[in-house]
């Protein structure tokens, strides 16, 4: 059975290693099928395609889309999209677009608890111009002793209700699917274990993912405990949703789950894989 990894970030988002990088580590680590996923950002495609062929191993064509649905942000991984669809890359770059204001909110708000130069601060930690991600902010944080670590980081300054939280608007979940559909893709919820919401609106959440078209939920995830791998497959089979699992790999040291370090997926759920 080859090891598939249908999630990891690389420098064209907030990960730490170039997307050949990403590759070839993933490829040391044995992993068969790699999904390059960064936030609203496919350019490092074209360099994990090359860096694939000589690895080889499969590269599957991704992104992590960053979406607003009800008082939430959610991400919802895009497998499979055409790299060159214009609206798909046309609306990356309009998700990407409110960031450069949302960090230079970000920095004021900070400011204002007692942190000064954190826009300056988070952006030596950048490393595309095309993109600044609160992961920017949280080594900025912890190198200056505000934090221990980078889960630290977000949770006393960088998620809802912490004084360095700014609300933002992404895509709709409509929109973001229509996209990822249009491109050719199969859309996947991420990480569903992560956002904070009751069953109830878990519920709601899945349904809605549902009525918009989404494909695939996350199953086996490193924000997910054992336990939410057998709610989240049960979930999937009770909606119909195909079932994925990633690393979300960020980089070496500073990630939940390194390449190759996924369990297999729970039996009785299917792949997203089983109609490539
Ligand atoms: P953004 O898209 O700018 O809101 O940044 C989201 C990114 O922040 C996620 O993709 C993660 O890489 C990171 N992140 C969010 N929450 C945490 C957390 N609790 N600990 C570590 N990293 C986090
Ligand atoms: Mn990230
Ligand atoms: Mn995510
Ligand atoms: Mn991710």
């Amino acid at each position: 059975m080859p090891h598939y990894d249908l999630h990891c970030h690389s420098t064209c988002s907030d990960g730490l290693l170039t997307p050949g990088e990403v590759v070839r580590r993933a490829a040391a680590h044995g992993v068969d099928v790699l999904a390059l996923t960064d936030h609203d950002e496919m350019q490092g495609l074209p360099e994990a395609r090359a860096a694939a062929q000589d690895a080889n191993i499969e590269l599957v064509d991704g992104a992590e889309l960053s979406v607003s649905w009800e008082e939430h942000t959610l991400h919802v991984v895009a497998l499979r999209v055409d790299p060159e669809n214009a609206p798909l890359v046309q609306g990356l770059a309009s998700i990407r677009s409110g960031r450069d204001l949302r960090a230079q909110r970000i920095a004021d708000a900070l400011a204002a608890a007692g942190i000064p130069g954190a826009l300056e601060g988070a952006r030596k930690y950048v490393t595309s111009e095309r993109l600044i991600c609160r992961t920017h902010f949280a080594r900025f944080l912890v190198e200056g002793g505000h934090a221990r670590d980078m889960k630290d980081a977000f949770r006393q300054y960088l998620t809802a209700g912490k004084p360095g939280f700014v609300a933002h608007a992404w895509a709709t979940l409509p929109q973001a699917l229509e996209w990822i559909h249009g491109a050719g893709g199969q859309a996947v919820l991420a990480h569903p274990g992560r956002y904070n919401v009751s069953s109830q609106g878990m519920r709601r959440l899945l349904q809605d993912f549902r009525d918009a078209g989404g494909d695939a939920i996350e199953v086996v995830s490193p924000s997910h405990t054992a336990a939410q791998y057998a709610q989240f497959a049960s979930h999937a089979r009770m909606f119909g949703f195909k079932a994925s699992c990633g690393s979300d790999f960020h980089g070496p040291g500073e990630s939940w789950m390194d390449l190759g370090a996924l369990p297999p997926l729970p039996a009785g759920v299917q792949p997203v894989w089983s109609s490539w």
